[in-house]
């Protein structure tokens, strides 16, 4: 006999978590189903140098008070997966680990799931399994790359896991970024093919970007904000929380030694061509930068703030050279990473959920199937919906909106 629950949250990261504990305060009886251990994520797909680029002030996972004397530093990979465990204890989350759920069916007006441990019935499903889960595509012809490794971010570890010689990262958002500023500190040589990515400096007129974004209401922007649906889909910022936090987007890599291209768009043997628009995509970066810093002048003005002039224009920055084509044996490069990025994977839930772009079809985390919600996306509901300092809002919608079903 299948187990019959009232509510199944399936993941087991900040998501799941927050919904669980606002499930918990509003006396909803539910299980978490996470098929590796709390926070899976962040130990199975990050890099061992990894910093959270959102300073400590932001992990503000609801019912959680954060202690650290150090509210503007940035947590490493370890400190960020144990205020991740230490969440879960601080509520006694009813997190199942080592459950898989392999298939989500609807069944009498409630759901069906398939796990690795049995199956289970449910009224009601939380889909929490992350934004950030089924690695993108890589380019035409990648198979045949002349190198000795390809990986995806998510399987990066650390510079000595690559074998010697250069490295060709492709895409530059968070993680691309992140990792060439690794490779560049450990004396690798790298190659960097930047796509059309909006990039943040760190700091702005005294204070922490994070913290501007905060003040201005950027962070609150909702995706009726945005100027289409698929701008939701546009990759993260590049910024670094490392070595107390610095900028890191593509002009500062260059000026680090970094060579820019414009975006891959074939492979073959040891040949690869560089689609055209390099310029561009810095122009569109650089464009981001002064969109946000005129909206913090205005913030500042309009409040009255007493902060710092902004300092002198940064660059100048290397020149922006445009390469066709680039042979990757004799410009010695052994490793392609593929920063192209995450989309989620909902192929194992049976029901016509997601759009073209195989996202969650949603409205602020309530699906069109009664008792079937959604956390966790990117642009869930606003800018921060995939943030520590986010999800918490959506979470708690959702355990509401749960709750109040008949
Ligand atoms: C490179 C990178 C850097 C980031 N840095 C920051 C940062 O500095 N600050 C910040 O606030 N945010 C950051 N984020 C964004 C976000 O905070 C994380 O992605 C976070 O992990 C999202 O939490 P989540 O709970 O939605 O998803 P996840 O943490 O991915 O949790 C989903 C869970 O579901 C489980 N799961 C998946 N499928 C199943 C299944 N079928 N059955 C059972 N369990 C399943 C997974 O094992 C996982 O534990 C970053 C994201 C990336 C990719």
């Amino acid at each position: 006999m299948p187990e019959r629950v009232d509510t199944a949250v399936v993941g087991g990261g900040q998501a799941g978590l927050a919904t669980s504990f606002f499930l918990g305060e509003l006396g909803r009886e539910h299980v978490v189903l996470e098929r590796g251990r709390v926070g899976e994520t962040w130990r199975s797909e990050r890099w061992d140098g990894f910093f959270l680029n959102t300073p400590r002030w932001t992990q503000q996972l609801p019912g959680f008070e954060y202690e650290d004397d150090d509210p503007d530093g940035f947590a490493p990979l370890a400190e960020a997966i144990e205020y991740i465990e230490d969440y879960a204890r601080s509520f006694a989350a009813p997190v199942r680990e080592g459950v898989t759920v392999t298939a989500l069916r609807a069944r009498d007006g409630g759901y069906a799931l398939e796990t690795s441990a049995g199956d289970v019935l449910a009224s009601n499903v939380v889909l929490a399994t992350g934004a950030f889960q089924r690695p993108t595509a890589s380019a035409p012809g990648a198979e045949s790359a002349a190198v000795e490794l390809q990986l995806h971010t998510s399987a990066y570890r650390s510079p000595a896991q690559l074998p010697d010689g250069g490295v060709l990262i492709v895409g530059s958002g968070q993680s691309g970024c992140q990792i060439a500023d690794e490779l560049l500190d450990a004396g690798r040589d790298v190659q960097l093919a930047v796509g059309r990515c909006p990039w943040l400096p760190r700091r702005y007129r005294g204070r922490d970007i994070l913290r501007w974004l905060e003040l201005t209401g950027v962070l609150d922007q909702t995706v009726a904000d945005l100027p289409s649906p698929s701008a939701r889909l546009a990759c993260n910022p590049p910024v670094s929380g490392n070595d107390g936090g610095h900028d890191c987007h593509p002009r500062w890599l260059a000026e680090r030694g970094a060579r820019l291209t414009g975006r891959v768009a074939r492979i073959e043997g040891s040949n690869v061509t560089f689609a055209p628009g390099l310029e561009e995509s810095l122009a569109f970066g650089d464009a981001f930068v002064a969109e946000i810093e005129r909206t913090i002048d205005e913030h500042i003005a309009r409040e009255g703030l007493d902060a710092p002039e902004a300092g002198p224009a940064r660059g100048p920055w290397p020149p922006v050279v445009e390469t066709g084509e680039l042979d990757l044996a004799a410009a010695g490069i052994t490793t392609i990473l593929w920063a192209t990025g995450f989309g989620p994977d909902y192929s194992w839930v049976d029901l016509p959920l997601v759009d073209g772009d195989g996202w969650a079809v949603q409205e602020r985390g309530v699906t069109e199937y009664p008792g079937l919600y959604v956390v966790g996306l990117n642009w869930l509901h606003k800018r921060k919906s995939a943030l520590f300092c986010g999800v918490g809002e959506d979470a708690e919608h959702v355990a509401r909106h749960l709750a109040a079903r008949v």
